[in-house]
């Protein structure tokens, strides 16, 4: 089967012929439908996000049909159409027992990380890590809800946000969209910033209240002080965490205010604790998601509360054109990739 494969740092990926995986005990093989571009894929072509493991096959935003089932598995059957939760934890540290897989220190499995994802005609998981997609919901509609809205659901969880809280959503991709519509949802009034008016307009239209044009304002940190009358914001998201963005955003919290790291770039985070003493302010990371999240993230789509962004599908031959419009930022939500062409 064709699949887009990790080289190790610095190496651009290949699309390669690589054996059909055979699915172990518990284990089932997924057809894949549609499989989202993440940032997370730059990191590793450029070097940022080194895990040691070549070569594996990319992607970790997959949606698809269950193609056939190892033995001992009862819950899951042919035809069966599914998303597929990335992590597999070893499933006896303290972190998997309390449900946080994606902080497991020895995982057996994390698509598109350290095993073989989803750029490829199937991919083979833990029959466990899928959960069920209604015949209602597009694959290409929901493979972003992999990544891109159950990180946001995740990170929105770890920062506490709640009503009447000020949330600014600092860059506008998958994950960007997923938490100005999971932070309005808790009753949070959000603020959206970023570069690209066509991206803003469309934070706009999923609910946030007032957005900032990066690209058009000399000191954003100011604007967002005059949006809430110089209070500030109570979480900022940190999506692009350039030593710009990071210094902004420090300067833009309220009192107690959260600034949470969901994206990084090869800048370091450098702050004076006074800036953070005096405001009693907190630094938080925010990795991932738990398959409880992801089950809840795909209810939250499936109800038509959230909503994925796709920029456009394109066939899985074409992934460093996906590639290279995410890192020129042209791309407006995701691009999904689709292995089997339109079917
Ligand atoms: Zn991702
Ligand atoms: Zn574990």
């Amino acid at each position: 089967m064709k699949a887009v494969r990790y080289h190790g740092p610095r190496t651009p990926f290949r699309l390669e012929d690589v054996p059909v995986p055979e699915p172990g005990p518990g284990e089932v093989r997924v057809r894949v439908e549609a499989a989202g571009v993440c940032h997370t894929e730059l990191h590793f072509e450029s070097g940022l996000l080194d895990l040691g493991i070549a070569p594996i096959t990319m992607g970790h935003e997959i949606a698809g049909t269950v193609e056939s089932v190892g033995s001992g598995v009862t819950t899951r059957q042919p035809g069966d159409r599914v998303i597929i939760y990335y992590y597999t934890g070893c499933g006896r540290c303290e972190w998997c027992e309390r449900g946080e897989e994606n902080l497991c220190a020895t995982p057996r499995a994390e698509l598109g990380f350290i095993s073989d994802g989803g750029y490829a005609e199937y991919v083979v998981a833990p029959a466990r890590n899928t959960v069920s997609l209604p015949d209602t919901l597009p694959f290409a509609d929901a493979a972003p809800i992999g990544c891109g809205v159950t990180t946001a659901l995740h990170a929105c969880g770890l920062a506490h946000v709640s009503s009447g809280d000020t949330v600014v959503v600092y860059g506008m991709g998958g994950v960007g969209y997923g938490l100005v519509q999971i932070a309005r949802l808790r009753g949070a009034r959000v603020i959206g910033i970023g570069r690209s008016r066509e991206k803003l307009a469309l934070a706009s239209e999923l609910g946030a209240d007032a957005v900032v044009n990066a690209s058009q304002v000399d000191d954003v940190a100011a604007q967002v002080r005059a949006l809430t009358d110089g209070r500030g914001a109570d979480v900022v998201f940190e999506l692009v965490a350039t030593e710009a963005t990071m210094s902004a955003s420090t300067a833009m919290l309220s009192r107690h205010g959260r600034l949470v790291f969901v994206g990084y770039s090869k800048d370091a985070f450098t702050v004076h604790p006074i800036q953070l003493v005096i405001l009693e302010a907190q630094v938080l990371g925010s990795v991932g998601n738990t398959l409880a999240e992801l089950e809840e993230a795909v209810r939250l789509v499936a109800e038509g509360t959230v909503r994925t962004v796709v920029d456009r599908v394109l066939p899985l031959e074409s992934y460093s054109t996906a590639l290279q419009e995410l890192r020129e930022g042209r791309v407006v939500g995701r691009v999904v990739l689709a292995p089997g062409g339109d079917r």
